[in-house]
């Protein structure tokens, strides 16, 4: 059979708000399993996307893929590139995850999501993480990120405890990504976010 593209929920729908159950051993193994996490990375893929947490596409599981293609970085810019820490990661499937922010500092940086679609914010995460969970084989791994893909780690695993970039976000930096690419895309995020007077307080 081969792969379906699966309709990604936006936010407003409940399962982005959950708590997502973990999968056991025998589930992963699963054809039910094997076959969503095909059709998440075909997913993925269309969006097209950098990751995809099951709770996006209405299931309320542990598990999240992440792909960060070199093909994604033809069209940006060196400096933002090497600004962002960014990449290519290989396609890995996230399952039961354990994240811990590692002591190397913060970035902020604009970010989407998949499912608010059109809109964008900057967040201040950590640089680095360390994630322990288990593989599509349910085999433990240890992920050791930093940059883009540390960012990448933090937003997707995120998802699976029902939390939306928004609520981390500097709240006067959220527009739609039309207009940042029009007005603030050319700017170092620093300039940004002084421009927007992103510390003010309502
Ligand atoms: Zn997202």
């Amino acid at each position: 059979m081969s792969a379906k593209i699966l309709p990604i929920v936006q936010v407003g729908e409940p399962v982005l708000r959950q708590r997502a159950r973990e999968l056991t051993a025998k589930e992963i193994q699963s054809r039910e399993i094997r076959e969503l996490i095909r059709d998440m990375r075909e997913t993925m893929y269309k969006a097209p996307g950098v990751g995809l947490a099951a709770p996006q596409i209405g299931r309320p599981l542990q598990l999240a893929v992440i792909e960060d293609k070199a093909e994604y970085m033809k069209d940006v810019p060196p400096d933002v590139i090497r600004e962002r820490e960014r990449r290519p990661v290989a396609f890995q499937v996230l399952i039961n995850p354990r994240i811990t922010l590692l002591d190397q500092g913060e970035a902020e940086f604009f970010e989407g999501c998949l499912s608010l679609t059109g809109f964008t914010a900057v967040v201040r995460r950590a640089r680095a993480v360390r994630v322990e969970c288990l593989d599509e084989h349910a085999s433990p791994r240890v992920i050791e990120a930093s940059g883009w893909y540390a960012r990448i780690l933090q937003h997707e695993i995120d998802h699976l405890q029902g939390t939306i970039y928004i609520d981390r976000m500097l709240p006067r930096t959220f527009m739609s990504v039309e207009l940042m690419n029009k007005n603030w895309s050319k700017l170092p995020v620093q300039e940004t976010l002084k421009q927007l007077d992103s510390s003010r307080q309502p």
